[in-house]
């Protein structure tokens, strides 16, 4: 998983780095495509029906599931690309937020919103622990939402109609993961578990719509959002994050969290 996991990270490198005004969602998506099928994986999105993209690209006010098109990126837009790739069967599932041109180009606004998400996936990263309950992830998510809503004066909206999910052999696999607090505590979190955490957050309400082409996920009140998502390993010696270059280990040393790669 961490072959394919690093693929994935690599693939949102290049794509990342082809971020700019005037270039469309499809070229990002054939460039990743290409990157993916030239490294030995193959992309997962496919799988799931009625999909055939490499990417989800998501601008603005959608959330995630954007479709790949002709759609030109301008300056200052907020967009999501998520990735997914197999290799040798096993699966990497990552997302990252960028802004076209650059934090430059920002609204202020936007950049706050971005962090704050990426933080909330650490925070939820940094929950997972074995012997713990799988739903403390959630409760660090919203914990770290929360925070950084307090933190900017704002409420930030957690989307509840998307989570993330276990994943291994195929991308989603049962249980679910709650990117907010629940009722239940959730299963026991054992050494060997793999999952992927996946926070949208959107600058106003949580509540979403899905566009006529029956995959784009729009917030309900416009308001703009972002999306990150890391595949993670756990294990009884630490974390790995299987789709970050580094494995997480800057991240999770600024949280205290250990550690612990394979190789
Ligand atoms: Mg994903
Ligand atoms: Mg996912």
């Amino acid at each position: 998983m961490r072959v394919a996991g690093l693929l994935v990270a690599r693939t949102l490198e290049v794509v990342s780095a082809a971020v700019a005004e005037g270039v469309t969602t499809i070229e990002l998506d054939r460039l990743a495509e290409a990157h993916i099928r030239d490294h030995g994986g193959r992309p997962s999105f496919p799988e799931v029906p009625g999909y055939r993209h490499t990417l989800c690209t998501s601008v603005n006010e959608q959330v995630v599931h954007g479709i790949p098109g002709e759609r030109v990126l301008r300056a200052g837009d907020l967009l999501s690309i998520d990735c997914g790739a197999i290799v040798a069967g096993w699966h990497g599932d990552a997302a990252v937020t960028v802004i076209v041109g650059g934090p430059e180009a920002a609204r202020p606004e936007d950049l706050a919103l971005s962090r704050a998400t990426e933080d909330s996936l650490y925070a939820g990263i940094a929950a997972l622990q074995v012997g713990k309950r799988l739903y403390a992830v959630g409760e660090a998510v919203e914990a770290s939402i929360e925070a950084s809503g307090e933190r900017l004066g704002r409420d930030l909206g957690i989307v509840e109609d998307y989570v993330g999910h276990t994943i291994g052999t195929e991308m989603h696999q049962d249980p679910q993961i709650f990117n907010y607090a629940v009722r239940t505590r959730g299963p026991m979190v054992r050494s060997g578990y793999t999952g992927a955490i996946e926070p949208m957050v959107t600058w106003g309400s949580p509540d979403t719509d899905v566009l006529a082409d029956g995959w784009t996920v729009v917030t309900a009140d416009g308001s703009r959002a972002a999306h990150w998502e890391h595949t993670v390993a756990v294990r009884d010696e630490g974390l790995w994050v299987l789709t970050a270059v580094d494995g997480g280990a800057a991240r999770l040393a600024a949280l205290g969290a250990r550690f612990a790669p394979l190789s």
